[in-house]
């Protein structure tokens, strides 16, 4: 057991800290007010070779291990989470997927434009009607010879307005549960394909997000991702994968909001001494920074377990259950040391506290998190 980054790992995080010191954090709040993404950083980004981290070369990708992926998602966490969302959704849900389940020609149309920070790929699985239950979708694909027709709407889609492909699930059996639903890559502006925005939201604002509604969409059969009907082991594999990405960003948040709190600590005086001298404060520090390398370890243990390529789904969920619920109390608790200065934007840790809220609902909510650890520990699902 080894608890030391190697030299490449090592590198990488140098690296990726720098870029994020310099062209992420001074600029984070400014993306979150104006509710728009930095395309141009993403591309400079995409050219040091830290979009495409954790895929392999023959794609465009840096080639680099589940560890150094995480590093760049704790990085990219620690500065704004609204683009390590982004990291998480182009490359976790659709690059990795595309790979994992996708034919040549369709890994080298999508995975290297995306590895290459030039394109935006969406993951459409969630509708106004089903989430945790996704199994109870109501999107249809009909057969039309070569063609199937897709019709329905999906809700809180990250990218849905700006992708260039979005990954579809709809079903083409429409009495087979979750064995009659087919992934499909639909590229931007197929006809019938309508993103909306979705506004007002309480974080990730730098994020675009919509809903879609699909209204005959016409699709080839090529651009079926995996098997007829194996949709939604093609859906659950993106999000063992998304889990963990959101897990290590959950720590890298955590992470930037204890670093402000400490500062804090050691620079506010009252009652004629440094708030930090107090127990009751230190206490809280203790119990952050406790907490945040408890999930850190968490995430490096999944890690671990990817780079061997062994199953993973029970340690990925314990990751991303403790992460989600770590990062909105280390937030909470460093608001709590900020006192009324945690209170406006001066600080980026209002924006954290707002954008950490979503750790816990996506991605599958803390409380189906526990659900796959009970059948994992079990063998009985509670679903
Ligand atoms: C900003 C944002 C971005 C998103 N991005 C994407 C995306 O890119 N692609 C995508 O497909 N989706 C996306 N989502 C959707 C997200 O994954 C869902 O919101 C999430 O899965 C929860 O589904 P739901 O909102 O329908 O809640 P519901 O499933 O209705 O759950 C509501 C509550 O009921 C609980 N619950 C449900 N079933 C059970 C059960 N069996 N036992 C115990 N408790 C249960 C849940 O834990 C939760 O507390 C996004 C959501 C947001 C807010």
């Amino acid at each position: 057991m080894d608890f030391e980054l190697n030299s490449e790992q090592q590198a990488v995080q140098k690296m990726v800290r720098e870029f994020v010191e310099n062209e992420i954090t001074p600029n984070a709040k400014q993306w979150d007010i104006d509710e728009k993404f930095p395309m141009d950083v993403w591309k400079k980004m995409g050219d040091l070779g830290i979009v495409g981290t954790s895929i392999p070369e023959e794609y465009e990708g840096s080639g680099m291990d589940f560890i150094s992926h995480a590093i760049v998602a704790e990085e990219l966490g620690y500065g704004c989470s609204s683009m390590r969302g982004t990291y998480s959704v182009n490359i976790s849900l659709v690059a990795k997927t595309i790979l994992q389940w996708g034919n040549e020609e369709q890994k080298k149309k999508y995975v290297v434009p995306i590895a290459l920070g030039d394109a935006f790929g969406c993951y459409g699985l969630t509708e106004p009607d089903s989430g945790s239950d996704a199994a109870s979708m109501r999107s249809t694909a009909e057969k039309d010879g070569d063609y199937y027709i897709i019709n329905g709407n999906k809700m809180w889609i990250t990218h849905a307005n700006s992708s260039d492909v979005s990954l579809i699930f709809a079903k083409t059996d429409k009495d087979a549960g979750a064995r009659g639903i087919t992934c499909f890559l639909v590229d931007k502006d197929t006809p019938g394909m309508n993103p909306l925005p979705i506004h007002g939201k309480i974080g990730l604002r730098a994020q675009d997000t919509g809903e879609i509604s699909m209204e005959n969409v016409r699709v080839h059969k090529d651009q079926i991702l995996g098997p007829v009907g194996k949709g939604f082991a093609v859906a659950m594999s993106a999000l063992d994968n998304a889990r963990f990405t959101v897990s290590a960003g959950c720590v890298g948040t955590a992470q930037a909001a204890y670093d402000i709190a400490k500062e804090h600590a050691k620079e506010r005086v009252q009652f004629g001494k440094p708030i930090g001298t107090r127990q009751l404060v230190q206490s809280l520090l203790a119990n952050m920074i406790l907490n945040i390398e408890i999930g850190r370890m968490l995430v490096w243990r999944a890690g671990c377990l990817k780079n061997q390529g062994v199953r993973n789904t029970r340690e990925t969920s314990m990751a991303k259950y403790f992460c989600g619920e770590m990062v909105n109390k280390v937030c909470y608790d460093a608001m709590q040391i900020l006192g009324g200065y945690s209170f406006n934007n001066e600080y980026d840790l209002e924006r954290m506290y707002r954008d950490s809220r979503i750790n816990t609902l996506y991605e599958g909510t803390s409380q189906i998190q526990q659900l796959i650890i009970g059948n994992a520990e079990l063998g009985m699902p509670a679903f």
